[in-house]
Parts: structure tokens; sequence; C-alpha cells
């Protein structure tokens, strides 16, 4: 049976799920949010989609038609936004993104439901994410409600990029940088939250199947008192060359060590990781190295109410072997399962159980689907 990776892809409804899982309805914790309410059935019906082939998406960028911005002020507060024709910007060669690395991505997604109303999974955690990140890297930030304002504001411009339901989502990519211009180390004066967005479908070139990790022993991705727990750009370029690496002999991805010990896993390049071990969930917590993904807690708080145990600790690499299942969260990849993990040139094939995989996912959907009804 095939696994399906990007969480509501399902076109079941909520209440046929709770029949055949007996699922009890979440009240507002994993919530999703209606972009707009306005758009009446009939006119739902009418509407014109982009001309992209639905059938094909993959996870590479594809233009749309507009964004959005807003700079802040020299008090920190950010002005009313606006949109324009997606495009290139214009920054000051000695802006605070381009000198000093002050620059924090976000990245959610926006999906079209059976009754054409576009959703939104737990914008506000993103937001107050991006607010976290801010703080550690000295900028301002937009607050909470500008921050989803902005992305619906992209949604609903950008609406004929929804993907039909069950084809896929509109990927958003909130960007939060310097854009004031400063010639000594310091912070900038000025900052600019932007958003985009790009019609997606899987994540990792398998598709659905399951993922082949390859353990990096030399390079980590964060180290304690970096900045590993917040989405800050500077992340991503350091761990590149090992990505490139291991995707050119083959592996879907790579799974992070800790700096400290060498020891216990961390978490792939852009997904958190989880084990399954009985009725016990097992993930590596959050103390400052680790990205605490929106898919991850979500994951969590439904494994909870499923009435798994959950365990956030410091996970060994070996432990990997004695899980019964292993996957991966976020909100690019989904959930995705993982079939081996390759640790000092040694391949380990790991089971998968398909049933707890696939009852989490649908559970999710449920959520989803619970706040459209
Ligand atoms: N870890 C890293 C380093 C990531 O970049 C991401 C994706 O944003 C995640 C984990 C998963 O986070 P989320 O579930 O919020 O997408």
């Amino acid at each position: 049976m095939a696994l399906r990776r990007c969480l509501p892809q399902y076109s079941t409804t909520s209440s046929y799920l709770s029949k055949i899982w007996g699922f009890r309805m979440h009240g507002t914790k994993a919530a999703a949010s209606v972009v707009e309410e306005h758009v009446s059935g009939a006119e739902r019906e009418d509407e014109e989609y982009a001309d992209v082939d639905w059938d094909n998406l993959g996870f590479s960028l594809v233009r749309t038609d507009f964004m959005f911005a807003t700079k802040s002020c020299r008090d920190g507060n950010f002005e009313q936004g606006y949109l324009s024709r997606y495009g290139n910007i214009e920054l000051n060669p000695a802006a605070g993104i381009l000198n000093y690395g002050q620059g924090l991505i976000e990245g959610m997604k926006a999906y079209r439901g059976e009754d054409g109303r576009v959703l939104l999974f737990r914008p506000e955690l993103n937001a107050m994410r991006m607010k976290i990140g801010a703080e550690r890297m000295c900028m301002h930030s937009p607050s909470v409600h500008q921050f989803i304002e902005g992305v619906k504001q992209t949604v609903l411009a950008n609406r004929r990029w929804v993907p039909p339901p069950g084809k896929g989502s509109l990927y958003l990519r909130p960007l939060l940088f310097g854009s004031g211009a400063s010639l000594g180390v310091a912070a900038a004066s000025e900052y600019t939250f932007l958003v985009f967005g790009s019609p997606v479908q899987n994540y990792f070139k398998e598709g659905t199947a399951a993922l082949n990790l390859y353990v990096e022993e030399v390079i980590p991705r964060a180290y304690l008192g970096g900045t590993g727990g917040v989405k800050a750009i500077s992340n991503y370029g350091p761990v590149l060359e090992v990505m490139r690496r291991a995707k050119s002999r083959g592996f879907s991805d790579v799974l992070y060590l800790d700096a400290d010990t060498g020891k216990n896993i961390e978490e792939v390049s852009a997904a958190n990781i989880f084990l399954v071990k009985g009725n016990t969930i097992v993930t590596p917590a959050t103390s400052g190295t680790i990205l605490g993904g929106i898919t991850r807690k979500s994951i969590i708080e439904i494994a909870l109410d499923l009435g798994y145990k959950v365990e956030e600790r410091s996970v060994p690499v070996e432990e990997l072997k004695e899980a019964e299942e292993v996957f991966c969260t976020g909100t690019a990849a989904g959930v995705a399962s993982v079939g081996s993990i390759t640790f000092k040139n040694t391949r380990s094939l790991l089971p998968l159980w398909i049933h707890v995989y696939i009852c989490l996912e649908f559970y999710i959907y449920l959520l989803i689907n619970n706040l459209q009804d």
C-alpha cells in the first residue's frame, strides 16, 4: 500500500474517519485556519486554476502572481503591508541580511478543501516561531496578526495557484530579513517581512516511498548556544555540501548527530525524526539545537491523544535499530516513513509498521477537516 506523504491528501470525510478509526474529535489544539469565507459555492465551481500540470508537481519553485511585503519602522513596528507582482527585490549592498546574515525563514502550506475553501495549518505557530527566532537574531518581527494577515493576503492573491484538493498545496515562504544598511557589525535598523508561495507536491524525489537516510558523522548541523532551535537562514548553508554528497550517493536525506558527543540523533535537514517502539513514540528533545517543528508538536499532541506514551529525550543513534518504525515530520516533508538508515557505512533496514504511520497521518487530516465543518 502506497504511503501518502502530504498530510491532507485524503478525500475521506471526517465522519467516515471517525467511524473507521474511532477517533475522538480534537477541540482547538491543532487548529487549521480558513483563509477566506466570502466566496460562494457557485463562484468556486467556476474558479480558474493556473496553467499547471497538477499531476506532476514536485517541490521546485513555480513563479506565482503576487508576493506580500512590509517593512519595520524605527520603533520596530511594521507598516501596513502591500501586495506586488512576484519578482526581484532591491537591496542596499550594506543590508543586514547580506553582510551579517540576519535572516529567518518560515515554511507553511495552504490546502484547498473539497468544499473549495482554502485552509492553513496552525499559522499562529509559524508566526510565534518567527517572533522567537527574531529575538534570537536581534531583529524586529511582525506581530502574530500581521504575520497571518500577510500570509492570508498572499494566499488569496495567488488563489489560482492553490492546487485542486488532493493534488498538493501552495507552499508559503514567509521571510524576515535585515534590509537596513550598516557597515560595522550591528543589528540592522530596518527589517523586511516578505511572503511568497509556490505550488508543490512531494518534497522527496522518492515520492511516497520510504526514505533512505544517511547519518552524518563529521559535520553537525547545530551546536549548543547556536541557532539550531530557530529557523535562521544561516543554519542551512553550512550543511548544503553534506546534503549534496549524500544525495549524489543515492540517499534521500541526511540525519545529523549532536555536536557535543556525536552519539545522539538530532534531526534531518528539514524535518524532525520519530521512533515508534511498541506503545511509545520517541523523539529527540528540542534543547536549543533542534527546530521545534509544528508538525512534530502536532504529532506529539495526536500521539498522546491516541494513547501513546511520548518520550522527548536524547536518542542514541544505536537505538534506531530497536525501532519498529521510524518516520520524519515537517511541513514540506509531511509524515515520511524511513526505510533504511546508513551509519558508519552499514545500512540497516527498518520495518514499516504502516498502520501506526497511517493512523497518525489520518488523524491530522481529521483535525483539519474538523475545522472545515
Ligand atoms: N527541522 C528543520 C531544520 C526544518 O527546517 C523543518 C522545516 O521547517 C523542520 C524541522 C520541520 O518543522 P515544521 O514541522 O514546522 O515544518
